[in-house]
């Protein structure tokens, strides 16, 4: 691999080893680093946040968001998916796409965690689009409907 000027300036930058029950990992940054979670917004040493990825060498990346917030977003997924009820036959976003021809996704409600429905990737993602709540779309589609030419 032909290394560029960016990947020499990842080399270049400080890593410290964190050992784990079953493995050690190189990690960028310095012990006493400090970061602040995306989610909870608090500042937690390094220490607080897990081990994400390894970049181009080996060395590893932290996630964003602190490992109270991440535990806790985990265990809701685990909750739910052992709580899901069985997927439906349409999309449940309306658009009457069929599950024996597309996938449909558990879309849940971020601030509860709770199933809401079964989404095709369109439905889903749109939704997601525009905030993921009904204040979003509304807000679009009185767009559309006050613009629109009939
Ligand atoms: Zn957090
Ligand atoms: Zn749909």
């Amino acid at each position: 691999m032909r290394k560029t000027d960016h990947n020499r300036g990842k080399q270049d930058r400080p890593s410290f080893i964190r050992k784990s029950k079953r493995d050690k990992f190189e990690v960028i940054g310095k012990e006493t680093d400090v970061y602040k979670c995306r989610d909870c917004k608090k500042v937690y040493n390094q220490k607080h946040f897990h081990i994400a990825q390894n970049d181009n060498f080996g060395r590893a990346r932290l996630k964003t968001t602190c490992k109270f917030c991440y535990n806790r977003d985990r265990n809701v997924r685990r909750a739910m998916a052992s709580n899901l009820p069985p997927i439906t036959e349409f999309c449940e976003g309306g658009c009457e796409r069929k599950s024996s021809e597309h996938k449909l996704y558990n879309d849940h409600c971020k601030k509860t965690g709770k199933h809401r429905g079964w989404l095709c990737h369109s439905c889903n993602t749109g939704a997601g689009h525009f905030g993921d709540d009904h204040k979003g779309i509304t807000r679009i589609a009185n767009y559309l409907k006050e613009r629109s030419f009939k």
